[in-house]
């Protein structure tokens, strides 16, 4: 089964003179195991198709399933407790909170989740071990470099049992060294099962994917085929 599947999508953002269209009937699915890369100018609708599969978004027309599950059929509670429990979101800025440790962040979503404090902490020192963070789950965000930071972030997406793990320009503010550390993390937790989706400028980091997915102005105008490699289809860098 796809984890995620968009169906005819289209997101239209405000009404009348000034409505945007930002994503135009798009048709996209990921397969368990499968990283895919979404490329595009700015404006194009890469983070409206992310927040959309997310669900942090919800489209004006079309479908949207994660793991099956039509996610404009939940509840608000449902739809809650599946963005906790079955997504992980990887954001360019981090978005940790500064005033928890590393290991408290990375707990977070299973704490609130009404797991208890003390397996959310075990699960959370697991995924941090697990990014190559095993020494530094007691230090606070403002203690640690760009990278550890979004290497955290990315242990908390990772956290628990998430089959679904959204990134947009993870490694926007990381050197290219750091950038290209991130993305291996989340090929590995990719090649373990999950499905990936991956917002990025550099095709070199749309190499890590297994397909890449070009938008303008919200439609998709090519993509390459879940089983030829993505180089053919990406500019060599001079
Ligand atoms: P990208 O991530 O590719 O840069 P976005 O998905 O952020 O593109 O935006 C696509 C289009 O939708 C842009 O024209 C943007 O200005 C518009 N847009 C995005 N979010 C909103 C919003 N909340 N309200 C109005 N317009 C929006
Ligand atoms: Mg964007």
């Amino acid at each position: 089964m796809n984890v995620l599947e968009l169906s005819a999508v289209h997101r239209i953002h405000g009404h009348g003179d000034t409505a945007v269209a930002a994503v135009r009937g798009i048709d996209l699915f990921v397969r368990p195991g499968e990283l895919v890369a979404v490329m595009g100018p700015s404006g194009s609708g890469k983070s409206t198709v992310l927040n959309l599969a997310g669900g942090l978004d919800a489209p004006t027309r079309g479908e949207v399933r994660v793991e099956g599950r039509h996610l404009a059929q939940l509840s608000r509670t449902q739809l809650a407790e599946l963005r906790r429990q079955r997504i992980g979101y990887v954001f360019q800025n981090f978005n940790l909170l500064p005033s928890l440790t590393a290991a408290e962040n990375v707990a977070l979503p299973l704490e609130l989740d009404g797991m208890s404090p003390r397996r959310s902490r075990r699960l959370a020192l697991a995924a941090l071990a697990e990014v190559d963070l095993s020494g530094i789950g007691s230090r606070f965000p403002n203690q640690m470099s760009g990278g550890q930071q979004q290497r955290v972030a990315i242990a908390r997406a990772l956290v628990g049992e998430r089959r679904l793990v959204l990134a947009d320009e993870p490694t926007g503010a990381l050197d290219s060294q750091t950038g290209e550390a991130v993305l291996e993390l989340l090929r590995t937790r990719v090649d373990k099962g999950a499905a990936g989706l991956l917002v990025t400028h550099d095709s070199r980091h749309a190499g890590w994917a297994d397909r890449v997915v070009f938008l303008r102005d919200g439609v998709v105008v090519d993509a390459t085929s879940p089983l030829s490699r993505p180089e053919s289809l990406l500019e060599p860098r001079a």
